[in-house]
């Protein structure tokens, strides 16, 4: 059940007879909280982008307000739905299909891997609604076939991945036939990270809105020790000794070297366990659980173990391997905002590792800094 708790119903938002309908008969009685936040913002025009966890009604977000802003009366593409997949086009389609179904709109499914030449005839007839990817939208924007001045809004959903480098150049390609007046609505459950030179370009003042435990940096202590790949581990084997760690996270970005490592820390005489992606899960729940009851002071880990962990008395994070994007390094080093402990996070650079530290550092907008000789123990 995505709906929660709350005030509001969908006869709030004076919608359409028509579409309230449809919205009933597809059996949704109240709105998610998504789409509580969404719906009135969107039908007031303002562009928004929002993030909230998947299966929480996103797409009924969108897809209510720009059905209500559609004039039928009018032939003219006035909705554009962007998306990165076909199977995604074609759920997203059914989705307006059905609570639009008393509105008598024209909806079109666009997307490569399909003939272009039906595409072309099909746009030949009056559409109101084209849900496409972006690659095909714009073969058909740069033939003339999609004629796209008469848009109102634009969705993007999975919007953080229609940003990514795969689709940037398309998408910066199809904002050249919109009109500068059109509404942008950008969803996703995924962080965002790429999504801020696209709101500065195109974006007006976006409304936006959150409904993620967010990931944060603040409260860690960044640094970072340059090393030649070959006294890492003599590097960390002076963390250990110098450092007043709790209980502390190792990460290697391999499974390979997540084994090796562990077996060198045991060496060098510190207590350690391992976890990585290969291993059966019945065991990586137990090695996990017994980490976090304390059975150990150090985890040598790969990424899969990044999502989602929280455990208080882990005060150090050690990159032995540095992370190769800026959402890796979050998702080793952030901790959910509601929980306000301070963290000291030290990461291992090699000479190949330098440009994607200051990379990282941009990305993030934060701060890493070269470590100290000694290092307060009051920020951990
Ligand atoms: P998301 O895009 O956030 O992952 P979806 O939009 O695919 O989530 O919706 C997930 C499911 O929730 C769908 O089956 C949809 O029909 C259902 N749903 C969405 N909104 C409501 C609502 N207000 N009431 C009941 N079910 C809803
Ligand atoms: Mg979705």
């Amino acid at each position: 059940d995505v709906t929660g708790t709350r005030g509001n119903d969908f006869e709030d938002y004076f919608l359409k007879r028509e579409l309230l309908m449809g919205i009933f008969e597809a059996g949704f009685e109240r709105p998610s909280p998504i789409q509580e936040e969404s719906i009135p913002i969107a039908l007031a025009g303002r562009d928004i982008l929002a993030r909230a966890k998947n299966g929480t009604g996103k797409t009924a977000a969108f897809v209510i307000p720009v059905l209500e802003r559609v004039d039928p009366a009018k032939a003219a593409i006035q909705i554009v739905l962007l998306v990165p997949t076909r199977e995604l086009a074609l759920q997203t389609s059914q989705v307006c299909k059905d609570l639009g179904k008393h509105l008598g709109l024209e909806i079109m499914v666009s997307t490569g891997g399909t003939s272009l030449k039906d595409d072309i005839l099909r746009l030949y007839n009056t559409v109101h609604i084209l849900v496409a990817t972006p690659g095909r939208l714009l073969d058909l924007a740069n033939k003339g076939v999609a004629v796209l001045n008469q848009v109102v809004a634009v969705v993007m959903d999975e919007a953080d991945k229609l940003l990514s480098p795969d689709f940037q150049a398309l998408i910066e390609g199809l904002f050249e036939y919109l009109p500068p007046t059109r509404q942008i609505l950008c969803y996703s459950a995924t962080f965002p990270i790429k999504v801020k030179d696209f709101k500065d370009k195109f974006m007006r003042q976006p409304y936006e809105i959150n409904l993620m435990e967010e990931l944060t940096l603040k409260g860690v202590t960044q640094y970072y020790a340059f090393v030649e790949e070959r006294q890492k581990v003599q590097c960390l084997n002076t963390l250990f000794a110098k450092l007043q760690i709790n209980q502390s996270i190792i990460f290697c970005n391999s499974v390979n070297r997540v084994e090796l490592l562990a077996k060198k820390i045991t060496e060098l005489g510190y207590s350690c366990f391992y976890i990585h992606a290969k291993m059966l899960q019945s065991h990586r729940n137990r090695v996990f659980h017994d980490f976090r009851n304390g059975a150990c002071r150090n985890l040598v880990s790969s990424d899969l173990f990044t999502r989602g962990i929280d455990i208080p008395s882990v005060n150090v994070v050690i990159n032995f391997d540095f992370p190769r994007s800026a959402e890796t390094y979050l998702h080793r080093i952030g901790r959910s905002g509601r929980f306000g402990h301070l963290g000291l996070a030290v990461n291992l650079i090699t000479f190949d590792d330098r440009f994607n530290l200051y990379k990282i550092e941009k990305d993030l907008e934060t701060t890493i800094q070269p470590i100290p000789p000694s290092v307060n123990p009051e920020l951990y």
